[in-house]
């Protein structure tokens, strides 16, 4: 609240206590988020959010190394800010790109990537945890395999930062996004993670200006938001272990209150694998939006949050090869800090009452249950 109002100072104005105090408060909120992914804190350049640091990553490295190379790797069910942004970068003719098939678990398979870098591959770009299905992919592993070929590694951290440990050196990691709204910091405000040793990752800056964030992100620093993004960091810091438990328990309860109660459900992605807090189930013979109004005291979505608007089915479930109806009966459960096992059960009971209603009136359901009963 007081950089909002009293220390109202601009962080890069040295010449005045009032500066001075906001640049502080940035730099102690900058050593906040590199802690978190143990990274040091001039190796963290402030943006607006994960989007903007994947296009940074992505550009930025396709831009600078462009006389090493113009193909980079990716997988299918990364998210639009990657995946769009590499499209825009093939359609311009400044990236070749190939985007991976997922097993229908989810994860990539190493060997698959393996075969897919070439002497050309400037870049690998993977995301730690899935949005929609939460799968964690293999970001270790890949980042072994990436340095050993000499090939940048890319990791969109958004789902992971905070919820699972992401150590940057010892995941082998060299660019990496975060955004603070995901960590229950403020929206409008991430970072991107920029190696600069070990190799030192040189990146083209997109928005030129004042030379803020050392010339990479030029624009004044939103210190509110900024000091809010520290502070969250420094939060999932000290209580991610113990909250991962308490949402895993949780998760696993209306897992299990799902496959107990209903017949024809599928589970999409890997349970082993996966984000404690995420649960993404199919209800064969359900249309997902039906029973998502259905419920609509539950924050619940069908595929995500920012694909949502376009009322397509999933591309990340597409990938898994899901057929569409199986993606269009998709729900996402996500679990968070302030739920309980009340709001579980609540959830539930409100799941199984629209489960139910809206068997009963598909003809198609009625065919196919398994007590046979027309
Ligand atoms: C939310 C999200 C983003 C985009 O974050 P913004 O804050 O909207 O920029 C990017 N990637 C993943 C995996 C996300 O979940």
């Amino acid at each position: 609240m007081p950089y909002f109002t009293t220390q109202f100072g601009n962080a890069a104005s040295r010449t005045h206590a009032l500066g001075r105090a906001a640049g502080l408060a940035v730099e102690r909120a900058r050593e906040q988020v590199a802690g978190l992914i143990h990274a040091q804190p001039g190796e963290v350049v402030f943006t607006s959010g994960a989007t903007e640091s994947n296009n940074l990553a992505l550009k930025g490295a396709l831009d600078f190394y462009r006389t090493k190379g113009s193909h980079v790797v990716t997988v299918a069910t990364e998210h639009p800010a990657v995946l769009d942004v590499l499209r825009a970068l093939e359609r311009d003719g400044r990236a070749r790109v190939t985007v991976l098939p997922v097993r229908p678990d989810g994860l990539l398979d190493l060997d698959v990537l393996r075969s897919a870098l070439t002497p050309e591959t400037v870049l690998v770009s993977v995301m730690a945890a899935n949005n929609e299905i939460g799968v964690l992919q293999p970001v270790l592993e890949i980042g072994r395999l990436c340095h050993e070929k000499g090939v940048l590694f890319h990791t969109d951290a958004a789902q992971a930062c905070g919820k699972i440990p992401l150590d940057v050196d010892a995941m082998a990691i060299d660019l990496l996004s975060v955004s603070a709204h995901k960590l229950y910091g403020p929206k409008g405000v991430g970072a991107l993670y920029v190696r600069k040793r070990h190799p030192r990752v040189r990146l083209t800056p997109q928005i030129d200006g004042g030379g803020h964030e050392n010339g990479l992100r030029s624009g004044t620093l939103p210190v509110p938001l900024i000091v809010g993004f520290g502070e969250a960091c420094a939060i999932a810091e000290k209580e991610a272990p113990e909250e991962a438990n308490r949402l895993l328990g949780l998760r696993e309860r209306l897992r299990k209150l799902i496959f107990e109660a209903f017949d024809h459900v599928r589970l999409n992605g890997s349970l082993e694998r996966r984000l404690p807090g995420n649960l993404n189930v199919s209800f064969e013979y359900v249309e997902g939006e039906s029973l998502i109004l259905g419920m609509a005291d539950v924050a619940v979505s069908s595929g995500s949050a920012c694909a949502s608007a376009k009322l397509e089915p999933s591309h990340v479930l597409h990938a898994l090869g899901l057929s569409e109806p199986l993606a269009r009966s998709s729900i996402r459960f996500g679990l968070g800090r302030f739920n309980t096992e009340g709001d579980i059960d609540q959830a539930f009971a409100l799941l199984k009452r629209e489960v139910l209603r809206l068997r009963e009136i598909s003809p198609l359901y009625s065919m196919a249950r398994p007590d046979g009963i027309r």
